[in-house]
C-alpha cells in the first residue's frame, strides 16, 4: 500500500472544493457519470480499431445507493485505470497558479471545475470519503483501490476486482443525506443524463399492480442513447420529431408548429433541433426553454448569449462541444465561436422559414399568427434576419388575406398612391372602433390592414425607414379624413369666409369636453359631403410615438404628452353649412360693427357665436356623435347624449 499527498501546488484545494463550490454541489453526479461514459466510449473506440479484442460485454453504467453504508456508487465497464493512471490522472492535479486562480474565481464553480478538470474531485463536495476501485482493460492489469478522506492524503493499494472498469464509491456526508434518496438521485439523473450515449441504469423498473408499486426484473434505464438530434434528418419522420419534443418537455401538451434540424461540422460543431412552439399566452413564453448540451451531457437551459435573443423563445436542444461552457456570460458574447454559432442559427432559421413559405403559402399563413412574434422580434433586433425575413414576414388585411410587404404593395399600388407618389398603407388596430373610417376607405376602393400585434407599430416604422426613398407610409385609418390620408389632388376648397370659419371653430371649441391628458383641436375643412359632419382624427406621428414609448426607454417624453385629437368640422356637409350661415348672420355682423379695435371685434364674434350656438342643441349633439363614432363618449356624457337625442326627436 502506498501513501502520498495529492499533487496540487496549493494543498488547500479541498476546503475550496467544499466551501466555494458549495452552491452547485449537485453537479458532482453529472461529472462522475460523464467520466464513466467517457471511459466506456473510449473502450468502444479501442475495440473498433482492434486494440481491444473480443466481446465488450455489458457496457451499462450503473448508479446505486446503499442506505446502510451511506454510499452512492457509480460503476462502469469502461477502460478502467491502472495504478499508474490513477496516480497520473487523479493524484497529480498538476496545474500552475492554482491558488491564484481559485481565489479569483471562487464564486464560479463551473469555471474552476471545468478549467482544471476537477470533475472527479467534485465528489468531495458531498462526501467525507471517496474510493476508487478500478481494473484496466489492459492485459495482465492489476486492480487498484484508491481512497481519500477529503484531505491531501490518499492511500493506494492493489486489490481484487473481477470485472473490467471503475467503481467510484462516495461515502456521503451526513449533511448531504438527500443524495442517498432514490427520488433525489433519479431526479438528477433525469436532469443531467437523459440523453447520454451510454445506457445509465438506476435500480429496477417499477410498475403499479393492484394499488401497489412492485419492482420488475428489468433495470430502470434513465436515458435515450440515440436522441433525435444525433440522428440523420432523413431517418426521422415528423412523428419522431414530435415524439422527441414531448420527451424534452414531458408536461407540454401542445404539438410544436414545426422544427428545424441543425447540423454543422465546420467551422464549429453543432447539432440540435429547434421547435417553433404554439404560444397561447405570455405566460407560456419562458416555461420551456432551449436546452444546451455538450456531447449529450446536459449543461444548462440558460442560452441567452449563445442564441440570438429573439430565438430564446423557441424550444429544443443545441449540442455543441465548441461552446466554451466554463467562462463568464459576458465573455461568451465576445467569443468568436459563439458569434458564429449565433449567426449560423439565425441563417438556418431564416432559410427554413423562407423554404416553408415558398413550399406552401397558405399553410404558412395559417401558422403566421402563432409565429409572428418571433419573426417580428427578430426583424427588429437582428439586421441579418431582417433582410431574410422580408421574404416571409406577412401582413394580414381585414378580409383575413395574408401577403408579404412586397406582394401587398403590388396589390394596392394602383389605388393607394397619392399625388406625390407616396404609397399609403391604411391600417386599423381595432376594426370595431374604426368601423365608420373603414367603411369610407372601402367605399373608395382602398384596402385596410389589421395591425393589432404588440410589435406592429415598430414593424411599420421599420418598414417605412427601410422603404425606397421613404415613399412608404402607414397611416391608421382614423388619423385623418380619408381624402387627406391619400390625397389625390390639391386640397379641396370651400367658400367660407374667414369670419365664418372662425365663428364655427369658436362655437365648437366652446362645447368641447374638458378632460385631463386629453386635448381636442378644432379644424374646419371640407371632407366628402356624405362623410360625418363632425369627426375625430388623431395624428399618426404623435400617436405612434406615444405607443412606441410604452416599450422603449428614453422616449418617456412622448409618453407624458396628453393624447391629442383633431375634431374635424366638415365644411362640405349641409348641416355645417347651415350652421355656418347662422354664424355670419346679420346678428353677428351687427354686433361686430359696433365695436372698435381688432381684439374687441374678435371677442365679440366669439361671444355672439357662443350665445347663438348655445341656443342650438344640434351643436352639442354633433360633437357627441363624433366622440361616439370614436368610442370616446362614456358615462355621464353618454347619458346626456341619449336624453338630448330623445328630446330632439
Ligand atoms: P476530466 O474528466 O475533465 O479529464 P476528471 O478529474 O473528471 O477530469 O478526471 C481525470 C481523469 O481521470 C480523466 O481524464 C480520466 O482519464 C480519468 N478517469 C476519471 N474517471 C474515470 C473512469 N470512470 N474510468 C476511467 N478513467 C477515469
Amino acid at each position: 500500500m502506498s501513501k502520498g499527498n495529492i499533487g496540487v501546488t496549493s494543498d488547500n484545494i479541498f476546503p475550496v472544493i467544499k466551501k466555494f463550490l458549495y452552491s452547485d454541489h449537485e453537479i458532482f453526479l453529472r461529472e462522475l457519470i460523464s467520466n464513466a461514459v467517457d471511459a466506456t466510449q473510449k473502450l468502444k473506440t479501442l475495440s473498433s480499431v482492434g486494440e481491444v479484442k473480443g466481446d465488450l460485454g455489458d457496457l451499462r453504467v450503473r448508479v446505486s445507493i446503499d442506505k446502510e453504508k451511506k454510499t452512492l456508487t457509480v460503476s462502469d465497464h469502461g477502460i478502467g485505470m491502472t495504478a499508474e493512471e490513477v496516480d497520473k490522472y487523479i493524484n497529480q492535479i498538476a496545474f500552475s497558479g492554482a491558488e491564484e486562480f481559485v481565489n479569483k474565481y471562487k464564486d464560479r464553480t463551473e469555471a474552476i471545475i471545468g478549467h482544471f478538470g476537477l470533475g472527479f474531485y467534485s465528489a468531495f463536495m458531498v462526501s467525507k470519503k471517496v474510493e476508487i476501485f478500478s481494473l484496466s482493460y489492459q492485459e495482465d492489469a492489476k486492480a487498484v483501490h484508491w481512497s481519500c478522506e477529503g484531505d491531501p492524503e490518499y492511500t493506494m493499494e492493489e486489490t481484487i476486482k473481477a470485472e473490467r472498469g471503475t467503481d467510484i464509491v462516495l461515502h456521503i456526508d451526513d449533511e448531504f443525506s438527500q443524495y442517498l434518496e432514490d427520488a433525489t438521485i433519479e431526479g438528477l439523473l433525469r436532469k443531467y443524463c437523459k440523453f447520454l450515449p451510454v445506457e445509465i441504469a438506476f435500480g429496477k423498473k417499477k410498475e403499479w399492480k393492484d394499488g401497489k408499486e412492485v419492482e420488475l426484473d428489468e433495470e430502470n434505464i434513465i436515458n435515450d442513447v440515440n436522441p433525435a438530434w444525433t440522428r440523420k434528418p432523413s431517418e426521422l419522420t415528423d412523428e419522431d420529431y414530435d415524439k422527441f419534443y414531448h420527451e424534452l418537455y414531458p408536461t407540454q401538451m401542445e404539438e410544436p408548429l414545426f422544427h428545424i434540424h441543425l447540423n454543422v461540422d465546420y467551422p464549429f460543431n453543432l447539432t440540435g433541433i429547434l421547435y417553433f412552439p404554439r404560444i397561447k399566452s405570455n405566460m407560456d413564453v419562458h416555461r420551456n426553454k432551449i436546452q444546451l448540451y455538450c456531447n449529450q451531457v446536459y449543461v444548462t437551459d440558460e442560452v441567452e448569449n449563445i442564441v440570438p435573443e429573439y430565438l430564446t423563445l423557441l424550444h429544443g436542444v443545441i449540442d455543441s462541444p465548441d461552446i466554451p461552457l466554463n467562462v463568464s456570460r459576458s465573455y461568451l458574447q465576445s467569443d468568436n465561436n459563439v458569434k458564429k454559432i449565433s449567426g449560423y442559427i439565425t441563417k438556418k432559421v431564416a432559410d427554413k422559414l423562407a423554404e416553408l413559405y415558398k413550399a406552401d403559402k397558405d399553410e404558412f399563413a395559417k401558422k403566421w399568427d402563432d409565429i409572428k412574434m418571433f419573426i417580428q422580434f427578430g426583424m427588429l433586433t437582428d439586421e441579418k434576419f431582417y433582410e431574410k425575413a422580408t421574404g416571409f414576414a406577412l401582413y394580414k388585411n381585414l378580409d383575413g388575406k395574408y401577403a408579404t410587404l412586397d406582394e401587398y404593395k403590388e396589390q394596392v399600388k394602383a389605388a393607394q398612391t397619392d399625388k406625390d407618389g407616396n404609397l399609403v398603407l391604411l391600417y386599423t388596430n381595432d376594426p370595431d372602433a374604426h368601423y365608420t373610417y373603414i367603411e369610407r376607405a372601402k367605399a373608395k376602393g382602398y384596402d385596410v390592414l389589421l395591425m393589432d400585434g404588440e410589435l406592429d407599430v415598430h414593424v411599420m416604422s421599420q418598414a417605412e425607414q427601410k422603404s425606397e426613398g421613404g415613399k412608404l407610409r402607414f397611416v391608421r385609418i382614423d388619423s385623418d379624413t380619408i381624402e387627406n390620408l391619400i390625397r389625390k389632388e390639391d386640397s379641396a376648397k370651400d367658400d367660407y369666409s374667414d369670419e365664418q370659419r372662425e365663428g364655427l371653430r369658436k362655437a365648437f371649441e366652446a362645447f368641447i369636453p374638458k378632460a385631463e391628458k386629453l386635448n381636442y383641436y378644432v379644424t374646419c375643412e371640407p371632407a366628402a359631403a356624405d362623410a360625418l359632419p363632425v369627426f375625430l382624427t388623431q395624428n399618426e406621428f404623435m400617436r405612434r410615438m406615444k405607443e412606441m414609448s410604452a416599450h422603449q426607454q428614453g422616449m418617456s417624453f412622448y409618453g407624458q404628452m396628453p393624447d391629442q385629437y383633431n375634431l374635424v368640422v366638415n365644411t362640405a356637409h349641409p348641416l355645417i353649412q347651415e350652421l355656418a350661415a347662422k354664424m355670419t348672420s346679420e346678428q353677428v355682423s351687427e354686433e361686430v360693427e359696433k365695436k372698435e379695435g381688432e381684439e374687441t371685434k374678435k371677442e365679440t364674434v366669439t361671444k355672439t357665436v357662443y350665445s347663438l350656438a348655445n341656443e342650438d342643441e344640434r351643436l352639442k349633439q354633433l360633437i357627441d356623435i363624433a366622440l361616439l363614432a370614436s368610442g370616446q363618449l362614456k358615462g355621464e356624457a353618454l347619458a346626456k347624449f341619449v336624453n338630448r337625442s330623445v328630446e330632439l326627436l
